[in-house]
């Protein structure tokens, strides 16, 4: 654990520590932490919108394979010629 200086008032912080205790001023730390959260948030977010549009493209193929199906057997209940 070091100590670092506040970039607003000086003060000397544990360089672990979010915020200065004098001034409130968030630190270095918690800005590299906050980066780190809203990647992992971004990265989840993608993740979840790659697996819905898969899920999607698979839904829509097994529909479109239902729908061939039903063409198929229509047809051959109801031979148009
Ligand atoms: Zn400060």
């Amino acid at each position: 654990m070091a100590l670092v200086k506040c970039n607003e008032c000086g003060n000397e912080i544990s360089s672990t520590a979010s915020r200065c205790p004098k001034c409130g001023t968030r630190t270095l730390n918690s800005k590299r932490k906050r980066k780190r959260f809203t990647i992992i948030v971004v990265a989840i977010l993608l993740f979840g919108i790659m697996g819905y549009a898969v899920y999607s493209y698979y839904d829509w193929q097994v529909r479109q394979k239902e729908v061939e199906k039903f063409i198929d057997d229509f047809t051959r209940e109801h031979p148009i010629y």
